[in-house]
């Protein structure tokens, strides 16, 4: 049977253990690519690998590989490489049926490394661990191995150690792969049935899938049916990914491959999602979840004239990344632009980075928010809503908090690992973002891994840089979702001289709304350019008003009369002038420069 000739994998590791680099080493020994530059890393330069998700990917890969006279059929499926992406991962390892668990043996086991180890744990996976860069002299791997034994009770013995970048134990590993994992459990005479992990746009060809098949097979010109969202889409091309798309004409049950099927965007091809054909429905499979963003911030084009083209780079991207939800959005300062909402906080972060560095965009992002739950209460005020529950993203669709029964926010689960001596200043700062220290364990000499539980809201400021500088950059982290909690949120609005300034209003957790106003005001007393006469400053919640600064008055201009006489200077400078005006906004009788907004909302 020539399904048990196929093995289906992926590679799961914390950032930087060599995911990437190992791809290459196995596609190098197994023919893929022709031996590369030491440390090229291959498959991350490829043109197709850059024009994908947002995440920079090893890629899928389908390899053959001989051993002991007979041809194994090696699926390397990927794995987005971030903490934003748990449910991706799931998703691509439900098409596995095992992992190879990379750790860097300078490095330990990191935050990453057990949220992934649980998913893999979790799917029943077999796991493969294995030590990287035993190269290196630093590397401890008496010390990660025991770690391994601690933590996930990992016998010695079956610890392989490799070095990815010199092609160390490359061998042996590819040995493990096909001995411990079993062949896909798949039947070939059942309706035709397939996986969804991955997909990514092509300009000539729309959504490009990837897809595991577990049952039957398919052809082109087969039309096949998405679970999720009914459409029909008729096959026009399909094969392996070797590792650029190689046609064939079939696809059987247990391979993982590539489908061209008339799919616009990748919206239509949904990570996650079950394809079957046209009058063989069949059963789901489990899991399945439509994107759900949570973090959303405000982007605009830092120069209006640059709309369209930053329209045009934002569309194009998202047709890549079908997480990313798209709203317009528009404001008195900052003009026309968008609400953009990511799955997280480096997804953004990326995104962000993607738009300025492949569309040499020039935006202004605000700050980020997440989703409340809000409950209403009072029958008039719930017919109004037609709803007694709504989604708040914006401070300014707050209801009046007269008629709101219940704020709920977004929770997660943090996971920390760091050296013992960090322990204390990381529980401080957890305590600051209102979190709560869940389980502590240790998991080996002088490491340990701490479980809190944190608002969202608290960690898409400043949480991770903090971390970082708490910990001289060892303490890593990883998060993961925990529903909504009941919470106490504070709406509080700023004005400048009596008229509210309506960019500025922030919701913020009540125990910290005072704090943040009188954060607020110093910074508008420090950026607002002053005026002839005196401005102040308020922050107010529910009307009363609880800080506030004074901007004080300049004095009077003086160098006005050295302008005289050159008149295209003072042409020039009118001109200057008007321009600037265009970019300032009046509020009552005070003029505010864009620039002011920027440096106050801005990250
Ligand atoms: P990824 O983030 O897991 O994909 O990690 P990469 O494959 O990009 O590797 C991160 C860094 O570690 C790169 O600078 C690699 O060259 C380096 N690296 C990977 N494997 C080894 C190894 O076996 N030995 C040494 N010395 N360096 C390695
Ligand atoms: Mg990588």
């Amino acid at each position: 049977n020539s399904v048990d000739f196929i093995r289906n994998f992926s590679i799961i590791a914390h950032i930087d253990h060599g995911k990437s680099t190992l791809a290459d080493r196995l596609l190098e020994f197994t023919g893929v690519i022709p031996e590369s530059a030491k440390n090229a890393q291959v498959l991350d330069k490829l043109q197709v690998e850059r024009e994908r998700g947002i995440t920079v990917k090893a890629q899928t890969a389908t390899l053959f590989h001989m051993y002991k006279d007979q041809e194994y059929m090696l699926n390397l499926i990927d794995t987005p490489g971030h903490v934003d992406f748990h449910y991706e991962v799931s998703r691509s390892l439900s098409a596995t049926q095992g992992v190879i668990l990379l750790v860097d043996a300078t490095q330990g086991v990191q935050a990453q490394t057990v949220a992934n180890f649980y998913l893999a744990f979790e799917a029943n996976l077999a796991i493969i661990p294995v030590l990287n860069k035993i190269d290196l002299k630093t590397s401890k791997t008496e010390q990660v191995i025991e770690e391994l034994n601690t933590m996930f009770d990992i016998e010695p013995e079956e610890v392989l150690q490799i070095s990815a970048k010199l092609g160390i134990g490359i061998d042996k590993l590819l040995e493990a792969v096909i001995q411990k994992i079993p062949p896909p459990p798949c039947d070939v005479e059942k309706p035709f049935k397939a996986l969804l992990f991955d997909s990514w746009f092509d300009k000539y060809q729309g959504a490009v899938a990837n897809i595991a098949v577990k049952d039957g097979s398919l052809k082109k010109g087969d039309e096949i049916v998405s679970a999720y969202t009914q459409k029909r889409h008729p096959v026009m091309e399909l094969g392996f990914m070797h590792p650029l798309p190689t046609k064939t004409n079939a696809l059987y049950a247990g391979q993982v491959g590539y489908i061209v099927a008339n799919m616009r965007n990748t919206k239509e091809a949904l990570i996650g999602d079950t394809l079957y054909k046209v009058k063989s429905p069949v059963e789901p499979f489990p899991g399945f979840r439509a994107p759900k963003p949570m973090v959303f911030a405000g982007v605009f084009p830092a120069d209006q004239g640059e709309y369209f083209n930053l329209k045009v780079a934002i569309e194009r991207l998202i047709l890549n990344d079908s997480s990313i939800e798209l709203n317009v959005d528009s404001s008195d300062v900052l003009g026309q632009g968008w609400r953009l909402g990511f799955l997280g906080i480096l997804h953004m972060e990326v995104f962000n980075q993607r738009l300025e560095q492949e569309y040499d965009a020039n935006i202004i992002i605000t700050s980020p928010s997440v989703p409340y739950r809000v409950k209403i209460f009072g029958e008039k005020n719930i017919k109004m809503y037609g709803t007694d529950e709504i989604m708040v993203l914006n401070p300014s669709k707050l209801p009046n908090p007269a008629i709101i029964s219940e704020v709920l926010e977004p929770m997660v689960q943090g996971t920390v690992i760091t050296p013992s001596e960090y322990r204390k200043d990381i529980t401080t700062l957890c305590q600051d973002k209102r979190g709560h220290l869940e389980e502590e364990i240790h998991i080996g000499e002088d490491r340990i891994l701490m479980k809190f539980i944190l608002p969202l809201n608290e960690i898409v400021l400043d949480f991770f840089d903090k971390l970082k500088a708490i910990s001289s950059g060892y303490a890593s982290f990883d998060y993961e979702d925990h529903g909504y909690q009941q919470s106490q949120v504070t709406k509080v609005t700023f004005n400048l001289n009596d008229h509210e300034v309506e960019e500025l209003s922030m919701l913020v957790h009540t125990s910290k709304a005072v704090q943040e106003a009188k954060e607020m005001c110093v910074k508008l007393r420090d950026n607002v350019p002053r005026q002839l006469f005196l401005i102040a400053v308020q922050a107010r919640i529910g009307g009363q008003v609880v800080a506030r600064e004074n901007i004080k008055p300049m004095k009077k201009d003086v160098t006005a009369k050295c302008y005289g006489g050159d008149i295209t200077r003072r042409k020039k400078l009118l001109k200057n002038q008007a321009e600037k005006l265009k970019k300032m906004r009046k509020i009552g009788k005070i003029t505010v420069p864009k620039e002011t907004f920027i440096n106050i909302l801005k990250r």
